[in-house]
């Protein structure tokens, strides 16, 4: 008899029928890498807002897990249990730390599974309101003139903030001009830009439009290709290829992880949960009033993702060697 059981009880958990108790009655982890407020932040709230439905009414919960540049928080869900209730929402940071840490505590296309794309976000380049400057123009030259004396803030070695500074300094061949200043998230490195106790940061638009609305925060340029004429206060900016930087281009993208090992079926109830919420009209108008594009279809799903991010790998690994930097 009880051969019997356990041989029923394996072949229910191979058929998957456990999976039809998820989400049970524990809240779905979201784990944000970076501290609470920034633009990584305000994309996993807005989304966690949009899966509970799909999810059956789940409670989905964000958690910061800040530190390295977003690694710790990634490292917590490769190691958490795969059962679908810790999930990873995280960007750029999961393909450009595959370059800049030597010694990385995980594995991104070998240790999560892939659960679909969420959106694009562009970046800003912004300045503390203490800054002389109004136009790139007039900054770059500031930064040139004040060599040694201008700080860059950013939210750790892997974030998106210091891929985007790495890039536009190795740009304008000025890499040692600055000094760098690391925090846990750039909700805490605008607070900071706010006083002026730090001069510059490279930031998505999720968190600088606001600000930049406000005029708490100078704002000098875009990271696009092309300028963001969609966008009632980003299409006033140029953008770094318009001011010489030919070529620079950098748009952040956020993905949905889960451990290695979640069970298929439950992988499917998420990405089936994530193609509505992508769809969720009061989501989409929340992100694109931050400058954010939601993806579509073809780039939520686990394939779209995961080829994506394994291509990303590859071309960013090439951008930070060029640019001569390693976080360890
Ligand atoms: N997304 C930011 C960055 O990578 C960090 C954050 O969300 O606080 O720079």
């Amino acid at each position: 008899m009880k051969i019997l059981l356990t041989f029923t009880a394996l072949a229910l958990a191979a058929s998957g029928s456990f999976a039809q108790e998820f989400p049970s009655d524990k809240p779905i982890t979201l784990v944000v890498p970076f501290a609470a407020g920034g633009p990584t932040d305000r994309v996993a709230r807005d989304l966690a807002e949009a899966l509970r439905k799909p999810l059956g009414g789940a409670n989905v919960v964000v958690e910061n897990a800040a530190g390295a540049g977003g690694t710790i928080g990634a490292t917590k869900v490769a190691r958490a249990k795969a059962d679908g209730h810790t999930l990873l929402l995280w960007h750029i940071g999961l393909a450009s730390t595959v370059g800049l840490y030597r010694k990385l505590q995980y594995k991104p296309l070998e240790d999560f599974e892939y659960l679909g794309m969420v959106n694009d976000v562009p970046m800003t380049l912004i300045g503390s309101p203490k800054l002389p400057a109004n136009t790139y123009r007039d900054f770059e030259n500031y930064i040139r003139a004040n060599s040694g004396k201008v700080n860059l803030a950013h939210a750790g070695l892997g974030s998106a903030s210091h891929l985007c500074g790495l890039m536009w300094q190795s740009a304008i061949k000025l890499n040692t001009a600055m000094t760098t200043i690391p925090f846990s998230g750039t909700a805490p490195a605008m607070t900071n830009l706010i006083g002026g106790q730090v001069d510059v940061m490279c930031d998505q638009t999720t968190n600088t439009t606001s600000q930049i609305e406000s005029g708490r925060v100078k704002a000098f340029a875009v990271t696009t290709d092309k300028p963001l004429s969609g966008h009632k206060l980003l299409k006033d900016y140029p953008t770094l290829n318009e001011m010489g930087l030919k070529g620079f281009n950098l748009t952040i993208w956020h993905g949905l992880n889960a451990p290695k090992g979640t069970p298929a079926p439950v992988l499917k109830k998420l990405n089936d949960a994530l193609k509505v919420a992508l769809k969720d009209p009061e989501f989409i108008k929340k992100q694109e009033g931050l400058g954010a594009i939601v993806v579509n279809d073809k780039r939520a799903t686990p394939e779209g993702h995961k080829a994506f991010v394994a291509a990303e790998i590859t071309k960013l690994k090439a951008v930070i060697e060029a640019a001569g930097q390693f976080a360890d």
